[in-house]
């Protein structure tokens, strides 16, 4: 009968595996995974311009050091990037993934800027933080594209043209009622007087067959591949064992406990299985949601436990002398033969417990767990010790822990213990103002102002 569940098991994880396959490829999720391999300028050096392939090395260090001295003074945060290619996404959503991949901004504060620039769709855009929505309105931020990026890029200076850029825009932020003329038309060089050299060859940091179809060209990993196999092994490895037990130890009682004692297994696969997910993930660079289709999982094998352990409790005992059936006594009847603590294991709630009697006299009491939050008693032994108050001696602060005493009595023997804990300390509000010292960007948002252009 039960082997027909573990059937039904395979076959969930077979439909829930070919469900979440194609996910892999959906585009929100490749977006995500090609942003997130753009090399970020924060953590690895420290500055605020991401060139890969040297587009810009002429300019790079002026202006990243315009970026630094307004940073510095206003927190303020604009990172350019420029990179050779994006492959075919779009070069303003790639723009507002990246920003908010980033974070760029103080949190809070959402006061960031990203220049995105794709060499090879000779595309521009400027993505704004909501928090500099007012100061830099997307009309600002079109006129620094008309005036300075299309003309400048036009005639190759790029590093010229990211440096007015960046000027611009701090000039623009500065000023929140600057016009056109004071924003764009104070260029130190006129478009074309230094052009930058080209780029170094430059391949895509992730590619495009890796984001792409599972079904037909991209393997699993051989991580993925072996956590599920081991973890469906170990899944269905479970039923088949309790099966094999049965044939040898037909007990009820005695199948339960290896039942239970067998559990590790699922959970031991459950975790493969898991790590099979993320591993999958890590390859395909998408994000983890889907991890979240394991909870359905979980509950129908749970599911599956519970109805399997209460058959076996119910099953018919037979007397191991004399073959005889032996019967099971009601919750009053049964008192008869439990000890005093048992008794008030089971009226609490804390312990089941079941009493077989056979025609010939022989009985058997048969221990099951009931409700959590009871513990052993240290003195008569009983699962009777519970809680029963706590109390605060030294209330948490944000830089110190507190003391608790928690109270405890055996409902059975009347022992009593305190137990003293600490309390953790209270979560610090973080300090993210104007320091910006850290690995990355400071944790702001854009919502997809700002603006773009072809030259
Ligand atoms: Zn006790």
């Amino acid at each position: 009968m039960y082997l027909h569940r573990s059937k039904a098991l395979l076959l969930f994880f077979v439909i829930f595996l070919s469900w979440i396959w194609p996910a892999g490829h959906a585009s929100a999720l490749d977006l995500a995974s090609a942003v997130a391999a753009v090399p970020n300028p924060r953590a690895e050096s420290r500055t605020w311009v991401a060139d890969p392939a040297n587009a810009i090395r002429l300019g790079r260090d002026e202006i990243n050091g315009l970026i630094q001295a307004h940073e510095t003074q206003s927190g303020v945060e604009i990172a350019v990037v420029v990179l050779p290619t994006i492959g075919e996404f779009i070069p303003k959503e790639f723009a507002t993934a990246l920003f908010n991949h980033w974070a760029v901004g103080k949190k809070g504060q959402d006061n960031g800027v990203l220049v995105l620039h794709v060499l090879d769709q000779r595309r521009i855009e400027i993505e704004t933080g909501y928090g500099l929505e007012g100061n830099l309105p997307d009309v600002k931020c079109h006129w620094i594209v008309e005036d300075i990026a299309i003309p400048f890029f036009k005639q190759g200076s790029f590093s010229d043209g990211h440096y007015e850029i960046a000027r611009a825009l701090i000039t623009g932020i500065g000023n929140p009622d600057a016009e056109r003329q004071t924003l764009t038309g104070h260029s130190a060089r006129a478009p074309g007087t230094r052009v930058d050299s080209p780029p170094e060859p430059y391949e895509l940091p992730y590619s495009h067959a890796s984001l792409g179809d599972f079904h037909s060209d991209s393997p699993l990993s051989a991580l993925s591949i072996i956590s599920l196999g081991s973890g469906l092994f170990m899944l269905l490895l479970w039923p088949v064992l309790s099966h094999r037990h049965r044939l040898v130890h037909p007990d009820p009682l005695d199948q339960l406990d290896h039942f239970r004692k067998r559990a590790w297994l699922v959970k031991a696969g459950a975790a493969a299985i898991v790590v099979a997910l993320l591993a999958w993930e890590w390859q395909s660079l998408a994000s983890q949601w889907s991890v979240l289709f394991v909870f359905p999982g979980g509950f129908l094998v749970r599911r599956y436990r519970a109805r399997r352990l209460a058959r076996l409790r119910d099953q018919p005992r037979l007397d191991p002398n004399t073959g005889e059936a032996m019967r099971r006594l009601n919750e009053a009847d049964d008192d008869a033969y439990l000890l005093a603590g048992q008794v008030c294991e089971e009226n609490l709630g804390a312990k089941d417990y079941d009493v077989w009697v056979s025609p010939s006299g022989f009985y058997r009491v048969e221990q099951y767990d009931g409700a959590h939050g009871f513990e052993a008693c240290e003195k008569c032994s009983f699962h009777t010790l519970r809680k029963i108050g706590t109390r605060i001696i030294d209330p948490p602060t944000t830089n110190a822990q507190g003391l608790a005493e928690d109270s405890f009595t055996c409902a059975h023997c009347g022992y009593a213990k305190v137990v003293k804990r600490s309390l953790p300390s209270l979560a610090s509000s973080s300090s993210d103002g104007s320091s910006s010292g850290g690995e990355s960007f400071g944790g702001g948002s854009s919502g997809g102002g700002g603006a773009g252009g072809s030259y």
